[in-house]
Order: structure tokens, then sequence, then C-alpha cells
């Protein structure tokens, strides 16, 4: 009788070892997304609205380091107000994983297509910033006028829809169209997109949006430059020494921006 109890007794434990196992594992393969990363984003969303990069419109993702086939974004709504709850987990073709009746932003397909491009890239800003769309209708070249830009070196080409899918609404819809933009984007960090805004892309979250503001300065400092006379650019090789000095700081700004827009939810 003893022996049977002391059976059974074993038998229950290996059995809630066995549970408690499979429980660690089921929570593993479907990890929630990194807190500081999300922190991070949400941050993102306030101070690119603060900073007049974004306004009701325009995004702000990052790729999950730890599943770098997934990126989080926003649910579809105004950057300004985004708090952790908003963010939504997108795979690879730029589709919500849990969306819960939350509806997504029509031009995702612009992250997805160039974190499928590009495996460097861990954030993306898409804006439609006044100041930067006469470059993207002029012909006129949006080159880095001073060290805080020296990341535009590399170039900022023009994606035209024109040329990818003729006649539309000027929206990336779909994957195709993104596919044609990352394409555009190249190895740059820039891509200008004509008559519409631009996408900046970045190595972390603080990156993307110290590009995407930095994109919108040198574009109302060029504009003001070439009233005053013809404008002296930063060299290609100044472009990379000031890049490089820049990318070491961009914390400091950073923490700045993130003090102005106080604590987020
Ligand atoms: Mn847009």
């Amino acid at each position: 009788m003893r022996g049977i109890r002391i059976g059974v007794l074993i038998a229950l434990c290996v059995g809630a070892l066995a549970v408690f196992a499979w429980a660690g594992r089921a929570q593993n393969s479907a990890a929630a997304p990194d807190a500081k990363l999300v922190e991070d984003l949400v941050y993102a969303n306030r101070i690119l609205a603060d900073q007049d990069v974004l306004d009701g419109f325009g995004h702000v993702s990052a790729r999950d380091p730890k599943d770098p086939g997934k990126f989080l974004m926003a649910r579809s709504m105004a950057p300004g107000i985004v708090t952790r709850g908003d963010i939504l987990e997108y795979n690879s073709v730029g589709e919500p994983i849990d969306a819960r009746g939350r509806t997504s932003y029509v031009e995702r397909y612009i992250h997805a297509a160039i974190y499928r491009a590009r495996p460097d890239v861990m954030a993306i800003v898409h804006s439609h910033s006044p100041e930067v769309i006469p470059f993207t209708v002029t012909g006129t070249a949006l080159r880095p006028i001073y060290h805080m830009s020296a990341f535009l070196g590399a170039g900022a080409p023009i994606f035209d829809i024109r040329d990818a899918a003729g006649m539309t609404d000027m929206l990336v819809r779909d994957n195709k169209l993104g596919d044609a933009l990352a394409k555009s984007l190249g190895n740059s960090a820039v891509v200008l997109m004509r008559g519409h805004g631009y996408v900046a892309v970045g190595n972390a979250v603080p990156q993307v949006v110290f590009r995407a503001i930095y994109t919108q300065v040198n574009a109302r400092l060029q504009a003001q430059a070439a009233q005053l006379g013809p404008v002296i650019f930063l060299s290609p090789e100044e472009s990379a020494k000031a890049g490089v000095s820049i990318d070491a700081v961009v914390s400091r700004p950073w923490e700045l921006w993130k003090a102005r827009v106080g604590k987020v939810e």
C-alpha cells in the first residue's frame, strides 16, 4: 500500500515537472517583445511628434533583435499619443501577428520590405515633413550641409512611385511597392519619396530618430543657404569622418528629447 502511494507521488512530481517544462518552452516560443525596446519605440513616436517630424501621419518601427524576422510598430494612430499598449508585432511580410481588432498603418510594407532588404537596419522612420518635400520634386539633391547630417553623405536617392507602378494614390500599399522603395534606398541612410516624404533607417531606435530629425533640419538649412548663394557641402571624406563622431554621441540628444516629452505610459 505504502509503496503504491510513493509510486503515485513520484508519478505526480514527474508529471508536474513535465508540465512546467512544457509551459516554459511555450512561453519562450511566444516571448513578449523586449520591454525596453517597446519603451524606446513609444518614446520615438512621442519625440518625432514633438520635433514636428511626424504629425497625425507617419510612423516609426524597430526590428526585434531576438527574432529578426519580426518588427514592432504602433497600431494605426497619431504617433504623438502612442502608448505601450498600442505597439503591435509584425511578421516579415508586414502583417500583424496578433492584432486583436486593432488596425495597421496602410504603409507598413515600407518597413517590412526594408527590413528584408537590409539586415543591418534595426529601426525605420517614415515622415511627410513639409520641409523635405521640395527636395523630392525639384531635382535639387538633399546633401549634407553640416556635420549633424553627415549621414546624408551616402546620398539621399529619390523613389518615384510612378516608375514602379504608374498612376497610384502615392501610397506604398503592398510588398511589391515596398521592394521597389527598398531598392531605391540601396545602402543609403535616407530615401526621398517623390511628392510624399522620406524614409530614414538606422542601427537602433535613437540613431534613426536622430537621422529623421536632422534630415528635416538639413532640408531647412539647405533651402535657407541656397537663398544666400552657392553652398559648400561636406565632402564624402568629411561626411564619413563626421558620421563616425556624431554616431558616438547620439545618446546625448536622445536623453534630452526623452526629457522633453516626459514620462510615457
Ligand atoms: Mn506616407
